[in-house]
């Protein structure tokens, strides 16, 4: 059922979840099938080599995306183990102006078609993309290497520090965002904590009656944790079944059922044989575009170039 929102802005159409589930399609279409998975950690040589070429397709999919879209993207290689790999950030205009929203995910994949993780948020990333009217400061990035400890968001992270161009208003991370019954915003992550008033901010921008909520997910690592060890404010946005969440200390019975090609006890498809594009909510999506839309209207404020310009152009 499409989500009705009137945010009285009066302007710019609403969120289309249809669009981002085919941006995600045309990501899948270029990605292989692997199954129930493989551990990227343990990959080299032409193991390793075959990952990255996957990811690497996939970061072309939504480069060209967003260039289409009218954005500026840069490609970031690096080298892992000896191979290429490459972040890939979009902005417009000239470069990442400070005070900026920097909206993340990744583009590398370790199960199915990679539909749910990360698909989606790459979907919603570039119908996002397609919404935001120039003038908003917003930054998008997808990196590399995500299920092997976030390699490629540690590496970005560091990137931007070095150049001192860390900062960001926020920093929100997609992940998974389709296939679980319920939206949720975590409120911790591999022991660092979202930043409390980030997460009210977006909860506030959620269309009245969404039903998203926090959760505390300590068990796993993502592409907002290099940022928040940094210092910048800092949420993550996924999905699951609330009610089925699965505890620590079930998770490596649950790990032995999906290697097996069994399904996840929490309604998610990530990590499993079943992680393609037909098991995507496209009301999920909308939820979450809608969602993001409402907070960067409200909170991504005006490019300060184009203060400037403007400025100028006033004397
Ligand atoms: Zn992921």
């Amino acid at each position: 059922m499409p989500i009705i929102v009137d945010h009285g802005c009066g302007y710019d159409p609403i969120f289309n979840g249809e669009k981002a589930l085919a941006y995600l399609r045309r990501i899948c279409f270029v990605s292989e099938d692997l199954g129930a998975g493989l551990n990227p950690y343990t990959l080299k040589g032409s193991a390793l080599r075959r990952y990255l070429r996957l990811s690497r397709n996939r970061a072309i999919i939504v480069s060209k995306a967003f260039m289409e879209n009218g954005w500026t993207v840069e490609a970031r290689p690096f080298e892992y183990k000896g191979h290429d790999a490459v972040n890939v950030i979009a902005y417009h205009g000239d470069g990442i102006e400070p005070g900026a929203v920097l909206i993340i995910a990744h583009h590398d994949y370790c199960a199915g078609v990679g539909a749910e993780d990360d698909g989606t948020a790459l979907g919603v990333m570039l119908e996002l993309a397609a919404h935001v009217v120039d003038y908003r400061n917003v930054v998008f990035a997808s990196c590399d290497l995500e299920e092997c400890g976030a390699i490629g968001s540690e590496t970005l992270a560091r990137e931007l520090e070095e150049s001192l161009q860390l900062e960001f208003k926020a920093v929100i991370a997609l992940e998974c965002l389709g296939s679980g019954k319920d939206v949720v915003i975590s409120s911790r992550m591999d022991g660092v904590d979202s930043d409390r008033d980030l997460m009210y901010d977006i909860l506030c921008e959620a269309p009245f009656g969404s039903g998203i909520s926090f959760m505390d997910f300590d068990c796993f690592y993502s592409d907002h944790v290099p940022f928040a060890r940094r210092g910048c404010k800092t949420a993550q946005m996924c999905s699951l079944d609330k009610a089925n969440k699965v505890p620590a200390s079930e998770m490596d019975a649950q790990r032995e059922e999906v290697a097996r090609g069994g399904r996840r006890k929490d309604g998610s498809v990530a990590h499993t044989c079943f992680d393609k594009p037909g098991e995507i909510k496209v009301e999920n999506l909308e939820l979450v575009g809608q969602t993001l839309l409402n907070y960067i209207r409200r909170h991504a404020g005006v490019r300060p170039s184009l203060l400037r310009t403007s400025t100028e152009k006033n004397r």
